[in-house]
């Protein structure tokens, strides 16, 4: 099964997307931490995309066009996908759909996830994620108090790695997430509806828990 999920920042994608991989027994492509990668090992490409990632801006379509259609030359992906932060423009939508036709591939679902712009700041400026195994927690869900140690691996429970394992995003800051729901808005919303023409799409009410999220997918996946 080949899907592809959309939504503005913040509003679920990779949490969805942890479940949603197990259960279908299908890889997770996130082009966001295909490029953070990239930056953490410092690579030509991570140097090339820091800047305008950590301004929330969108990398360029023909890189991103190159790192996609490199991802799915793999072998790992025959049993299928989850595209999670691609395409994220008209353009890229438009490619991608080319691309696909070319690989002999489809989509069996686009997921676009919704939810409101204050309800995306309130949860993002509290996000915060481990190094150790990359799991994304809110400090609202915790009680407003950031944890000394990860919750989910537990792998840093002496103070210096706490603090070396849990960190907040560059790009979650207030003003830069306003401009990446902006962005989103702008660009990222085209890019679902020009995806639109060639495979089914289904738009999921992002509100509520997680698990009430995920019955809402489930049921569009049956
Ligand atoms: P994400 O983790 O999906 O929120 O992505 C974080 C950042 O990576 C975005 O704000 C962009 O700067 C960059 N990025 C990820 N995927 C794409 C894409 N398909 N096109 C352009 N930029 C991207």
């Amino acid at each position: 099964m080949n899907i592809v999920i959309m939504g503005p920042p913040g509003v679920g994608k990779g949490t969805q997307s942890h479940w949603i991989v197990e259960d279908r027994k299908i890889v997770h492509i996130s082009t966001g931490d295909i490029l953070r990668g990239a930056i953490r090992r410092g690579t030509e490409l991570g140097k090339k995309v820091q800047v305008v990632m950590n301004a929330g801006d969108l990398v360029g379509d023909d890189l991103m066009m190159e790192l996609i259609r490199d991802r799915l030359s793999q072998d790992d992906v025959v049993d299928g996908w989850l595209l999670d932060g691609f395409p994220r423009t008209a353009f890229q939508a438009a490619e991608f759909a080319k691309l696909l036709k070319e690989l002999d591939q489809g989509i069996d679902k686009i997921l676009v996830i919704r939810a409101p712009a204050d309800e995306i700041v309130r949860r993002l400026a509290g996000r915060i994620t481990c190094r150790v195994c990359n799991e994304v927690m809110n400090l609202t869900g915790l009680g407003n108090v950031t944890p000394t140690y990860c919750p989910f691996c537990g792998n840093s429970k002496d103070e210096e790695r706490a603090k070396a394992a849990l960190y907040q995003r560059a790009d979650d800051t207030e003003e830069t997430i306003r401009h990446r729901l902006e962005v989103f808005r702008k660009k990222t919303l085209p890019a679902a509806w020009t995806l639109e023409e060639h495979f089914p799409l289904a738009e999921i009410d992002g509100l509520g828990t997680v698990d009430e999220v995920a019955h809402r997918i489930a049921d569009v996946l049956e």
